[in-house]
Formats: C-alpha cells, structure tokens, sequence
C-alpha cells in the first residue's frame, strides 16, 4: 500500500496497529520505525552480515519486486523533506545568561517589490529556564563568530613543517631507544632460562633437595614473568604520545582552510567542536573554550609572535 503512494507512513503504522503490531507498549510504531522497516532488507530475504548482503534462507514477507518499489517511493517523499531548511550550528552553544539551549528557527518573509520570497536563519534562547533578556542572532553573525574560534587555532605552514620534522626525528630515538631496552629485557630473560636449565640438572643430579628446587623455580618463573611484563609495557607506551601530537599537528594546520573556505558550515560546526568546548552566546556574542593544546596554540597568538621553543609539547598533546 505504501508503494502505491496512497499511504502514509502514519497510516502504516495505524494499519499494523489494528493487528496488534506495535511497540511493546502498545503504542504504534513511530514513523522512523516504520521507515526503518520498509528500507530492512531482511524482509525480502536479503540478510545483512558481517558487512555484506546474504541471501537469506527464511520466508521472505514481501517479493523483491515490491521491496524496489518501497525504496523508489521513499526516496520520492524524501526530496520532500531535504527542501527544509537545516541547522548546522543547531546543540553547539547555550545561552550564557539563563543556561537554557540555544535553539534555531526560520522565517520566511515575502516582499511584494521583487515578488520574492526569503529566508531568515536566526539562533536564539529557548528561554526554558526561566525570564532571560536575550536577544536572537542570525546565522551570518553566528558563522562569522565560529570562523574566528577555528581561526584563532591556525598554525602556520612553516611551524607545522618544522613540528613535524621534530616529531619524526623523536619518533626515530624513542624506537631506538625502546628497541635497546626491549633487547635488555630478552637477554634477561635468556639468562634466567639457562639458570633453570642448571637448576633443574642439579636437582636431577641430587645436588640440590626438593624444597630448594621447587623454592628457587618458583622465583624465577616470577622474575621472568615480570620482565616479560616490562617488554609489553615498553612496546605499549614508546611512541603513545606521537599519534596523537601528529593528529593535532594536521588538525591544526586544517583550521587555516576551514576557517577561510565558503559554504561549509557543516564542516566548521564539526571542526569547532573539535578544537572547542563549552560554546556559549552572551549579548549576541559567541565565546568558547579552546580544548587543551589548541589553548596553548592561541596563546602562542598564533605564532605570529612567539617562537617554537616556547610552546611546550606536553601541552599539546590533546
Ligand atoms: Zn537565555
């Protein structure tokens, strides 16, 4: 009935209803769920496994034929849908005054002149939480704002060179350094096997009683466990910090391009959260907390100022 484009999803799930088929509450089923249901490829006996697509061996409801013209209808309605306007920057910040969230609404305005019809994007208070004197924002001012709190993070290209340059060069004396320390630990190890050799041949040859035996293995199977222990913990905790410190590098050097590209909210929403936390819009201004390392980057004043000796790299790592 769906395919035949009669039928809404809020008559489908009134139709399952009818048969008892709902949620375990007893409500309908939402329309998401039911989205959900006529885009499940179970149900025609495809099965999705192990990130691929199985023919399935039970009872297939409905016949492939059908499935296809279920998914044709529904990307028909939803051209619909992706007409609305959508909120990039919509859950970043809260209202600095009353603490409430900062919600996102359109209005669309018809001017007679040019008989022509735009859109306003405001962000504003959801004032849930009580009396609050906060005034919206539009989504220009809103955008302009958040540029500035990616931009204020930008590394320049000759700092990152050089930061990566010393990040490959300490990554090269931490493996060597950990690779002379690992092989220690092996020679350790091979001495105490050859030390339990010469035990165990005492203790055959009855140079040494069974108590002595059983005491001095026991420690020394100790002893080898924990070295075997140290070379794990070596090999874990070598270079942990340069993954992270060579991700922040090229997060950082992103922001220059983020900042200044066009048409990108999305992706500037996504990148402010990533460099910044705890967004909040007082009189119409947008403050952030840049996270640990970015922090340290814009104090560098961007590093139109400073030297690279003075940002301190156990600082940066986020
Ligand atoms: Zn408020």
């Amino acid at each position: 009935m769906f395919a035949e484009g009669s039928h809404t999803f809020t008559d489908i799930a009134k139709y399952l209803h009818k048969f008892e088929l709902g949620r375990k509450n007893g409500k309908p089923l939402h329309i998401n769920e039911i989205r959900q249901i006529l885009s499940n490829k179970f149900y025609v006996g495809i099965m999705f496994y192990n990130g691929e697509y199985h023919d399935g061996n039970h009872k297939s409801f409905v016949s492939k034929e059908l499935f296809q013209k279920v998914q044709e209808e529904m990307q028909r309605r939803s051209k619909h849908f992706k007409k609305s306007y959508h909120f990039p920057f919509l859950g970043l910040a809260r209202c600095s005054e009353c603490g409430a969230a900062i919600t996102a609404e359109q209005h669309i305005k018809f001017y007679k002149t040019t008989n022509r019809k735009v859109t306003y994007v405001y962000y504003r208070c959801t004032k849930k939480l009580g009396p609050c004197s906060q005034t919206p924002i539009t989504n220009f001012e809103m955008e302009e704002q958040l540029r500035k709190v990616v931009s204020d993070v930008v590394l320049p290209q000759s700092w990152a060179d050089q930061w990566l340059k010393f990040l490959e060069r300490d990554e090269l004396v931490e493996k060597q350094s950990s690779g002379t320390t690992i092989q220690n630990l092996k020679t350790e190890i091979q001495d105490l096997d050859r030390k339990q050799n010469t035990l165990l041949d005492s203790y055959l040859d009855s140079v040494v009683d069974p108590e002595t035996y059983k005491s001095k293995k026991n420690e020394m199977f100790e002893t080898k466990l924990k070295l075997q222990e140290e070379i794990v913990k070596v090999e874990e905790t070598g270079s942990s910090w340069l993954e992270p410190m060579r991700n922040f590098v090229n997060c950082a050097l992103q922001a220059q391009k983020i900042a200044r590209a066009k048409n990108n909210c999305e992706e500037l929403a996504f990148f402010a959260k990533r460099v910044g936390s705890n967004f909040f819009l007082s009189n119409r201004q947008l403050s952030a907390e840049h996270k640990k390392g970015f922090a340290a980057l814009r104090a560098g004043g961007g590093a139109r100022s400073a030297s690279t000796d003075s940002i301190d790299f156990s600082l940066l790592v986020a």
